[in-house]
């Protein structure tokens, strides 16, 4: 999905009562162990086992589950409604025998009593939520309707419902590789999703009186039952997206004629829903690897709008190993097709979009697919399913395997703002990218948002770049997050957190999760080493469904490189990056050489006549003991104290003949020794980057890993030998550690205007800024 904190200022203090109540074990354990950020993260993560290893990959007991689906659908067009019809076929693959199963009917959250009404906060403290009072009532109900839940032979099965989950208790007991099939009949009313919100629903234009529907969660489905939480259940509040698991699909969808469908999976039935033309184009489109090819005009689509056909079609697809099964039906289609290349083969990446979206969408849409199949692919696993869909619905990005549901849309005249060029472009890589995480790398995204989120966002980024250069990317950029890190912490929650719980879910599941990784392969690991090990992680979570502790394991399993404080930071606490030069201090060379030891303690020992006691004891001791009495004197109470001694001098210089060339050259050119100091303000351990600049102009860029932190140190320091003079030090200079103050990373300090200073200074002085004002007035006619 597409996440943006600034439109969902109204959601924030309904999540505020329920982090209070939901901390997690998680989070106490990070505050008691924080007393050295470089603890292993051991005591935080779940023990490995047969199902999952320490290594972070699965292990060889690991097991899913798996359902198959056919299912029958019919859209109602009049009235907006969904009717169908599925057996699902479940198959226990667990070694655990089980008296019932649970399915998921999500559709219940749009249900008039359902919770997620309930759990918001209301007051009527401000304008803002004074006008969601609208909003109070809830009289829309599109819940399921359930007409019967059947056995094969049908004999009504036992179930019960609770909000949007359903048990079925089972006749017989299944055991390990057993499956149950059985039936279930349904209706629904499709919410309009522009007044209601929500990922599936429908969208109406009164102009020319037609809907374009995106539909999904609309057929009870299994939860998945593994090691980790046994079955799911955790109820479906609106945030917190679906825990799923594999199956194959059989659906048929029935429509009105003049619809033309996108779905999940193939389309079997190509004869009996495309015209001849629409068949011979799709034919050329899918040898086409350069060019989009249109398989159903805008001036097809406008016809239709006005025909409105009262026939009905139905389109068939299958689909194998998805998790999921979404679609989107419209007469206002326009459908546009060409062909992608990964590895050896050959996928059809098309859009369909309604003539609102051009010329935008016919522009950008479907080589924005095929980009993105192709860089996803690149840093994971080849794209293995024979479709993708970028469809076009206002205001959201939606994903589901194969399929999702984009916005952007031009003026009336044709026009687009550069905003909405590039929103379609990235919420396009955005939900596409959704294809790999979780539709293949099936994480639980009810529980962990960021492991879709975070790391779709984070090639988003890296597919963005590629797409264009200097692409205005939102999120990627360790300067764009400290703005958000240097923010209120009580506003703030650890991206390990349930999305339904996390504060500003924007920045913690999607904005930050991606820069960690970005700073992770940029800074911490580097490039090459990076990619391996998250490609390692695709390639063994692929058709799985992997937790977070099995993506911290790989990263570092993979990588050789232990990362445990970096999650731990990064992930397990809200703290940010702050560090500082806090001093430098210079010192000339010294080494052995008597005379110059002579004359530094002189220097020292001067110190001691000029402080208070010593000016007293001058005046108030008249006489000393060795004064009134001469023979205590000896050959040391007349000496210079501060005359090197010749012996000493002598052996200095033999043992200067001694010395290897090397050290000799040491001693000759490094006139300044430079002690760097530096200081840890913020929580956050990190690699100190650093760049020394010359008086000759020249520089040195020096890369300290985070480890000069492991003792927990807030205080160190680094000593630089030099035979140039160093005029200036920068602290991450190229800015890659989301270090949320810069003005402390420069010696000395360089002023950095904001730029309402900037402005200030601008205008100078009140009197200049008066005449200014009178200049003005003057020029007004
Ligand atoms: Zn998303």
């Amino acid at each position: 999905m597409s996440f943006n904190d600034t439109s969902l200022k109204m959601q924030r203090p309904i999540l505020h009562l329920l982090i209070a109540l939901s901390l997690f074990p998680g989070i106490i354990s990070a505050q008691l162990n924080t007393s050295n950020p470089f603890n292993q993260l051991n005591e935080l993560l779940p023990t490995a086992n047969n199902y999952r290893t320490a290594s972070g990959a699965p292990g060889h007991e690991y097991y899913q589950q798996n359902a198959d689906y056919t299912i029958q659908v019919e859209l109602d067009d009049v009235n907006q409604k969904i009717y169908g019809e599925e057996t699902i076929t479940f198959h226990n693959n667990s070694p655990d025998v089980l008296n019932y199963i649970w399915l998921q009917l999500d559709q219940n959250q749009k249900s008039a009593d359902s919770d997620s009404h309930k759990i918001n906060p209301q007051s009527l403290n401000n304008q803002e939520e004074i006008s969601a009072l609208k909003n109070l009532k809830h009289d829309f109900d599109g819940g399921f309707q359930l007409e019967y839940v059947k056995d094969l032979q049908n004999k009504d099965l036992a179930y019960f419902i609770n909000k949007t989950m359903m048990r079925i208790d089972l006749p017989v007991l299944l055991k390990k590789g057993e499956s149950f099939s059985f039936k279930i009949k349904y209706w629904y009313h499709i919410n309009d999703r522009i007044k209601l919100g929500g990922r599936s629903g429908y969208e109406y234009f009164k102009e020319d009186g037609n809907y374009l529907y995106t539909i999904a969660q609309f057929f009870p489905r299994m939860c998945a039952y593994n090691d980790i939480e046994g079955w799911q259940n955790k109820q479906f509040l609106g945030s917190g997206e679906f825990t799923l698991i594999f199956g194959n699909y059989t659906v048929s969808i029935t429509v009105p004629a003049d619809h033309l469908v996108a779905a999940t999976g193939t389309l079997v039935n190509k004869e009996n829903v495309l015209n001849a033309e629409q068949k011979k184009r799709l034919e050329n489109a899918a040898n086409s690897f350069q060019q989009p090819i249109i398989i159903a005009t805008e001036t097809e689509a406008r016809d239709r709008e006005k025909q409105k056909l009262t026939t009905k079609k139905t389109w068939i697809f299958k689909a194998e190993n998805v998790r999921d099964f979404a679609f989107a039906s419209s007469r206002k289609f326009i459908w546009d097709a060409m062909s992608v290349k990964i590895g050896d083969k050959k996928i059809m990446a098309m859009s369909m979009y309604p003539k609102e979206g051009n010329p935008l969408w016919e522009k950008y849409s479907t080589k924005t697919i095929a980009h993105t199949l192709k860089t996803y692919s690149k840093y994971t696993i080849d794209y293995p399913y024979p479709v993708a869909w970028s469809i076009n619905a206002d205001r959201i990005g939606m994903e589901y395997p194969m399929i999702s549901f984009n916005f952007g849309r031009c003026e009336k005249d044709g026009t687009y703002s550069e905003r909405t060029k590039y929103g379609m472009i990235s919420v396009i890589i955005h939900e596409v990218g959704h294809n790999f995480f979780p539709m293949i790398i099936n994480s639980d995204e009810r529980q962990w948002a960021w492991m879709d989120e975070g790391l779709t966002t984070f090639l988003q980024y890296l597919t963005e770049q590629e797409f264009e250069r200097n692409y205005p990317s939102n999120r990627g950029e360790p300067y764009k997050i400290t703005e958000y890190m240097a923010g209120d912490k009580s506003k703030m929650s650890p991206i390990m957190i349930n999305p339904e719980s996390a504060y500003q879910l924007g920045n913690n599941a999607y904005a930050k999760p991606a820069t960690a990784l970005n700073i992770l392969r940029e800074t911490i690991m580097g490039r090459t080493i990076f990619d391996k090990a998250f490609k390692e992680y695709a390639r063994r979570w692929a058709f799985k469904q992997p937790y977070p502790a099995d993506f911290f394991r790989t990263m570092e399993d993979a990588s050789g490189t232990d990362l445990d404080w970096f999650w731990r930071g990064w992930f397990y606490s809200t703290d940010h990056v702050d560090i500082s030069i806090s001093n430098i201090k210079n010192k000339k060379i010294t080494d052995k050489d008597p005379v110059m030891k002579k004359e530094m303690e002189k220097s020292e020992h001067s110190k001691n006549s000029k402080t208070m006691s010593s000016i007293k004891n001058k005046m108030e001791i008249t006489k000393t003991y060795t004064e009134m009495d001469s023979t205590l004197q000896d050959f040391y109470s007349k000496r210079d104290k501060y005359q090197a001694d010749e012996d000493e001098v002598s052996e200095y210089k033999k043992s200067l003949l001694n010395m290897s060339e090397e050290e000799l050259k040491i001693l000759n050119q490094a006139n300044n020794y430079y002690e760097i100091e530096f200081e840890r303000i913020g929580g956050l351990v990190m690699p100190i980057i650093y760049e020394l600049h010359f008086e000759d102009g020249s520089t040195e860029l020096i890369r300290i890993p985070a480890e000069i932190w492991r003792k927990g140190e807030t205080k160190t320091s680094r000593v630089h030998v030099s035979d140039k003079r160093i005029t200036k030090v920068v602290l991450d200079p190229y800015l890659e550690t989301a270090d949320i103050n810069t003005e402390n990373n420069h010696y000395p300090r360089e002023e950095q205007f904001t730029r309402f200073e900037v402005f200030k200074r601008n205008n100078q002085t009140p009197q200049e800024n008066l005449m200014r004002k009178e200049n003005k007035k003057q020029i007004k006619p």
